[in-house]
């Protein structure tokens, strides 16, 4: 991959001779004559790093480097005579990643570019693997909702949500019917097919704003922010319904459909989410006790 950096020096010679350097290193490089001009830049080109000259006419380098660190994902090296009045500590607190002594010689520049990059590349390394190890943890690796205790975190923070804004709250939880049979038929294996098209569903027929959640082995909970109980019961019908008419074929020519029983509920004052669960849980027991594939609320 090929790196982006801008020189800043007031300094003609230096800037330029820098310029030209790792130019012929293979960066793309840009080079600014002084602070306010490299903020300008830096509005459209994108640099991995800077490598700026301290002591400048106008706003130094420091200065510099603590307003690109606050609003740039970018290295930051600053290059200081040995007589100047800067020091390693203020120009590190101010966030840079490197001080290198002028004069220097290109190879060290070189070497501090290098281990500043590789730096860089194994904290961006880092970062992805931390965001991809947190998705992975609320995650259902079935059928790519989030899981149950994605759904415990959230409900407690949309309740709060609610409690502070006064926004309504609304939660399906759906449970598919006669699953056991679905399975002691045709096996453990086309049942699992059934909760990935049951989620696939679930993605395609819910807003953006709400998110959902395999809640159980064969349970989903969908969780709907700024919605009130009549527009939940066409959220959850909707699902229901497309759910009813997909068709599995669980073996070659043998064409079978599954349904689901819903229970939709509306957070009501004062409640926790207990016992809005709870309330959801009764309504779609109502469901299952009044003939299945339906949706009942409270
Ligand atoms: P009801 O209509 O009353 O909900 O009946 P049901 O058979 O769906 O309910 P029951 O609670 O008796 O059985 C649930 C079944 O869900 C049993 C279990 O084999 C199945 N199940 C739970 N988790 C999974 C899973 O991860 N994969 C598969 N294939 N089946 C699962
Ligand atoms: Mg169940
Ligand atoms: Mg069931």
């Amino acid at each position: 991959m090929t790196y982006s950096i801008l020189v800043v020096d007031d300094d003609e010679a230096v800037k330029e001779s820098v310029e030209e350097y790792l130019k012929i290193l293979k960066y793309n490089v840009k080079s600014a004559a002084n602070a306010q001009e490299a903020l300008e830049t830096l509005q459209n080109f994108h640099a991995d790093i800077i490598i700026t000259d301290i002591m400048m006419q106008g706003m130094d380098g420091l200065e510099l480097t603590k307003k690109i660190k606050a609003k740039y994902d970018a290295d930051v090296m600053v290059m200081t005579g040995y007589s100047a009045e800067y020091s390693y500590e203020e120009a590190v607190r101010a966030g840079a990643s490197d001080f290198i002594f002028k004069p220097f010689k290109f190879e060290e520049l070189e070497l501090r570019l290098t281990r500043v990059l590789r730096e860089a590349e194994i904290k961006n390394e880092r970062v992805k693997l931390l965001k991809k190890l947190e998705k992975l943890a609320i995650t259902d690796g079935l059928t790519k909702l989030y899981n149950s205790r994605h759904f415990f975190s959230e409900i407690k923070t949309e309740i709060m949500r609610y409690n502070r804004y006064s926004r309504d709250l609304s939660l399906l939880i759906l449970d598919i019917d006669f699953f056991k049979k679905y399975n002691d038929t045709w096996g453990h294996l086309e049942g699992d097919k059934v909760l990935m098209q049951i989620g696939k569903t679930i993605k395609s027929c819910m807003r953006s704003m709400d998110s959902a959640y395999r809640y159980g082995g064969e349970e989903f909970a969908i969780l709907l922010p700024e919605t009130g109980i009549e527009e939940a019961c066409v959220v959850g019908t909707r699902i229901k319904d497309t759910i009813s008419a997909h068709i599995f074929e669980p073996e070659p020519g043998e064409k079978q459909s599954v349904n689901i029983s819903v229970g939709a509920t509306e957070l009501v004052d004062g409640e926790n989410f207990k016992e809005f669960i709870k309330r959801a849980d009764k309504a779609l027991y109502v469901s299952k006790d009044t003939g299945r594939n339906k949706l009942s609320y409270f």
